[in-house]
């Protein structure tokens, strides 16, 4: 079932929903199974940094038809587009991309406001939602292997700025920066609860946590009961694929179809766990 942003968030309350990028339509059916399987709305998405390699012009109509079949609420989300990318997010809004992630965070506040509002006035027009992004997250979206220290040195989002954001901006959903960062980590990052519950009291839309490959199962449970209702999940899904390559490394036969099969169980398995993890469930 295709939807916007804010319906597929609102239908995984009181827990969070996820948001998998993907890099091909193998990919995404792996997270479209998953949910379907456990009823559980999801957000299948495409990082900005991917879009023209991954040639998603020609890609996102077998998405869209995919998301459709789906016995679930799904949106497809353009993530992490830059102020640069106004281009890109037209193009994808033009495609049937229900969902636009702005990431303005490097700008100086006015001019982050200014870019996310121009972005929400164009998403309305199409019926589509938008997540503005307050305080960076470390690291790039959709590179795994950026090895991270904990980022315990980057600011955290200020609650009153992130009331001023949302109601300046008209935004549906806020990424904020609570500790975590992109790509895969050196150590279990510290998860600031206070900076979400802060934040959640200071604005009524869904808060987001990018950045989850590899932040322990009790910081996201900490996590999602303090009020984030989204959660990225990506460079977990490139180990994943990853694994099943090194798994063939000694394989003399030409199986390739076996190949993408361990693959998407692989991929199906793991967006299963965290799916599970983000709606609060405990098994
Ligand atoms: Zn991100």
């Amino acid at each position: 079932m295709k939807r916007d942003l804010a319906d597929v968030l609102h239908a995984a309350k009181p827990g969070a929903a996820g948001c998998f990028n993907t890099l091909n339509i193998d990919m995404a059916l792996s997270v479209l199974d998953a949910a379907e399987n456990l009823s559980r709305g999801v957000i299948v998405g495409i990082a900005s940094r991917h879009f023209d390699d991954m040639r998603a012009g020609l890609r996102a109509s077998a998405y869209l038809r995919a998301i459709e079949a789906a016995a679930v609420p799904a949106a497809l989300h353009l993530d992490h587009a830059t102020p640069e990318q106004f281009d890109m997010i037209r193009e994808a809004l033009d495609l049937g991309f229900t969902s636009i992630m702005i990431d303005g965070s490097h700008l100086p506040f006015d001019e982050n406001v200014e870019i996310t509002a121009r972005v929400v006035e164009l998403a309305r027009r199409y019926g589509a939602g938008v997540e503005g992004e307050l305080g960076a997250v470390a690291g790039e979206e959709g590179v795994a292997d950026t090895g991270h220290d904990a980022p315990a040195a980057l600011p955290y989002t200020d609650a009153a700025e992130a009331r001023r954001f949302v109601e300046q901006t008209g935004v549906d959903a806020l990424a904020i920066a609570v500790g975590t960062a992109h790509g895969l980590y050196r150590e279990s990052p510290h998860i600031s609860l206070d900076t979400i519950e802060a934040a959640a009291n200071a604005v009524s839309i869904p808060l987001v946590m990018h950045g989850a490959t590899g932040v322990g199962d009790i910081a996201i449970r900490g996590a999602v009961s303090r009020g984030i209702r989204k959660i990225n999940f990506f460079s977990g899904l490139l180990q994943a694929g990853m694994d099943e390559v090194r798994a063939c490394a000694d394989a003399t036969h030409n199986d390739y179809q076996a190949f993408l099969r361990a693959c998407r169980a692989s991929w199906q398995e793991l967006v299963t766990t965290q799916i599970l993890l983000y709606a609060g469930d405990t098994h």
